[in-house]
């Protein structure tokens, strides 16, 4: 198979890196550009991302002689991963769709439009279908979720599809790159802090849109209620999150984790990202841990601990997953691989 060139808008910052790291010998892409803001447009890659490559390992071979475009069309690739920055992501993306691109963004911007699929092709394949109705003219726009959301609707859907779900209340411990490279300015030693701007409102939105319908070119929202807090604290990468949920059905702790463990709808399609299985659990008592267990699944897998009773709603557990491979650039591939797979590529 001929691989689809792809170009990587934001290809500077922190999820930007990981798209460069996640795409080499990609096995169905070929990265053909790199863009990022007028600061870093002309240099080259290496040059360009200067001392902020913070994500390990070193840049790959392909990267280092390319040189860094401004974020325009005119790019020579078929698809754009946009990593932008959330003030500049809205009219660039849109720009590159009117222009014949096919967008797959990480960014929030267009993510509730009522045209634009929230994808995450485990949960909600079948809203891949709302790009055909899109108004952005030749090209189009999919998006993933926030990095927290992410984490939380992958458990969320089976329970959801077994039991039927109600309520779910949320606390997270987000780790620093979650904030791009501001993350790791912030006062966090000997610290933790106790508001992320704009997160809550997005944890509580965004599952009640990937969980609920596409009918007719239309979403609705999944009915339930969702409440969270959101806390950074000092951890490099992966977001923990304990989650409580209150059931149609009341299932025993045998049935609960069943319906967890035995989820795995990709498993026929063979997508290059796709985790198998999307949920890995963990029995011992102190895990997962995301120093030890963020890397599950290649970061793809959302890793799923401490089932128990809760003896205000039903059940709690706590789940990890990977902020910017799962919850940004891997989650982006994945959903590319999804739209090729379909034949809307
Ligand atoms: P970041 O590290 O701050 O990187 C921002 C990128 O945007 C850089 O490549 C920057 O290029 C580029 N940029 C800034 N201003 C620009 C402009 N005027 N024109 C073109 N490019 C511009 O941010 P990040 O954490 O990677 O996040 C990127 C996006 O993904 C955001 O929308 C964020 O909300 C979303 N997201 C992040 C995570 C995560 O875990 N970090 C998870 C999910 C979603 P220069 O280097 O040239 O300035």
């Amino acid at each position: 198979m001929k691989k689809v060139k792809v170009g990587v808008l934001g290809a500077t910052g922190m999820v930007g890196q990981r798209f460069i790291q996640l795409l080499e010998n990609h096995p169905w892409f070929e990265v053909t550009e790199l863009a990022a803001s007028g600061r870093s447009a002309g240099r080259s890659y290496p040059d360009a991302v200067g001392g902020r490559w913070k994500i390990g390992g070193k840049i790959p071979d392909f990267a280092k002689d390319m040189t860094v475009k401004e974020c325009r069309p005119g790019l020579d690739c078929r698809i754009v991963f946009s990593a932008l920055d959330s003030d500049v992501a809205g009219p660039i993306e849109q720009e590159f769709a009117r222009k014949g691109y096919v967008v797959c963004s990480n960014a929030k911007n267009h993510r509730m439009e009522p045209d634009v699929p929230l994808l995450v092709p485990e949960v909600n394949p079948d809203h891949i279908g709302a790009v055909k109705g899109q108004r952005f003219g030749d090209g189009f726009i999919v998006t993933n979720p926030n990095c927290t959301t992410i984490g939380l609707v992958i458990p969320l859907k089976p329970l959801q599809d077994s039991f039927g779900l109600k309520k779910v209340f949320v606390t997270t411990m987000q780790a620093l790159s979650g904030a791009g490279f501001r993350g790791f300015e912030l006062d966090i030693q000997d610290n933790v802090i106790p508001y992320i701007d704009g997160e809550e409102p997005k944890v509580e939105s965004e599952p009640l849109k990937i969980l609920g319908g596409f009918r007719s070119g239309k979403f609705t929202d999944a009915d339930m209620k969702i409440s969270s807090h959101c806390n950074r604290v000092n951890v490099v990468d992966g977001h923990l999150e304990t989650v409580n949920v209150e059931l149609e059905q009341k299932p025993d702790i045998d049935e609960f984790t069943e319906a967890l463990r035995k989820f795995n709808p990709l498993k026929g399609l063979k997508l290059p990202s796709a985790p198998d299985p999307p949920i890995v659990i963990r029995k011992e008592d102190d895990r997962p841990q995301p120093k030890y267990d963020r890397n599950e699944g290649h970061g793809m897998a959302a890793v799923v601990g401490r089932i128990r009773k809760c003896p205000i709603l039903d059940y709690r557990f706590i789940v990890l997953s990977h902020n910017t491979i799962r919850g940004a650039a891997g989650a982006s591939i994945l959903n590319a691989e999804l739209l090729l797979k379909k034949g809307y590529v």
